[in-house]
């Protein structure tokens, strides 16, 4: 059976310029490249699952402008159902403005337009897309208390609910109390623990206290070292795949799809974790977001 996932979440546009060096407050320099980008955590995450053979829609919000339909179009390209993405007449459509200097280092701003009016109202109108998936990816890039509703939509129906909790910012109990498996890198960990996370065995004592919050269980991304599976039985590090990284971009988001479309697939939790490594770590491996996440053919020979 195809797994079946639905993403609620965000679309961007990633408008990426290169530049030799970032310019000072008050400069203007001049750049290279520029290439317009279909982003967004949400985004991502369905093209990362689709990619490797989920059955997926999309729940958000997008603008009625010049980006708003070009984002529609490259969810259409990995066969993404969008009837519940809304076009607003009266939003922007969210956009990232980035710059990557020749160092390789970037800098951000989300101008998230339409995303933030996508609204708990709409998350009621998508019930039938959420009721009917085997499991909810969320992130944290569209208002708290749409993330909050679609979660205990999903609750009521039995969906399993997975939250990658980026970007970081403190959760509300009644959020993480809806949450089967939450996802945060080694810098969300710091933040929703309020305490360091540097080296493994921090990152176990963190794990612990994000149990205790009352999530039954908690996977720490830990980059080129894998994922650290903590459930109160106790704690399992998953290697990382050996790849040689050019651009770690959406490897976290390729991360979140793997182990999603696994765990759908009625995969053990380590095993789905391992999914989760290979579609990060082949993420890695090619530049910018949603062109680098992989095929499902390339992660079940990466697995072999
Ligand atoms: P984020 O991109 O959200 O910060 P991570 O850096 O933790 O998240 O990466 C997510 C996952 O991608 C990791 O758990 C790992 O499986 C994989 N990954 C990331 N960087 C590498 C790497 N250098 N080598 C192999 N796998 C990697």
């Amino acid at each position: 059976m195809t797994p079946r996932v639905t993403v609620v979440g965000s679309l961007n546009m990633d408008l990426v310029a290169r530049a030799p060096r970032m310019p000072e407050p008050g400069e203007t320099i001049i750049g290279g490249d520029f290439r317009n980008v279909p982003g967004g955590k949400g985004a991502n995450q369905a093209v990362a699952a689709a990619r490797l053979g989920a059955s997926v829609s999309m729940v958000g919000r997008v603008g009625r402008d010049a980006f708003g339909g070009p984002l529609l179009e490259a969810l259409d390209a990995d066969g993404i159902d969008h009837a519940h993405v809304i076009q607003d007449p009266r939003a922007a459509t969210g956009v990232a403005l980035i710059v990557v200097d020749d160092a390789g280092q970037n800098s951000i701003v989300v101008a998230s337009g339409a995303n933030m009016r996508f609204s708990p109202c709409d998350v009621d109108a998508a019930e039938d897309v959420i009721a009917g998936a085997d499991a909810l990816l969320l992130q944290l890039e569209s208002p708290l208390e749409t993330v909050t509703r679609a979660a205990a939509v999903a609750q009521d129906h039995g969906v399993l609910v997975i939250l990658n909790p980026a970007p970081a910012r403190d959760l509300p109990e009644t959020l993480l109390s809806t949450v089967d498996v939450l996802i945060p890198n080694e810098s969300e960990t710091a933040l929703l623990a309020g305490q360091p996370v540097d080296g493994l065995s921090q990152a176990e004592d963190a794990a612990v206290v994000l149990l205790q919050l009352g999530v039954g269980t908690v996977i720490l991304t830990l980059g080129e070292r894998g994922a650290l599976l903590a459930q109160t039985a106790g704690a399992e590090r998953v290697p990382a795949f050996a790849v040689d990284p050019v651009d770690t971009t959406a490897a976290g988001d390729a991360f979140v799809g793997g182990f999603a479309v696994a765990l759908a697939e009625g995969r053990r939790m380590a095993e789905a974790v391992r999914w989760g490594n290979a579609a990060g770590a082949l993420a890695t491996t090619k530049m910018g977001a949603q062109p680098s996440l992989p095929s499902r053919r390339a992660v079940e020979r990466l697995l072999d």
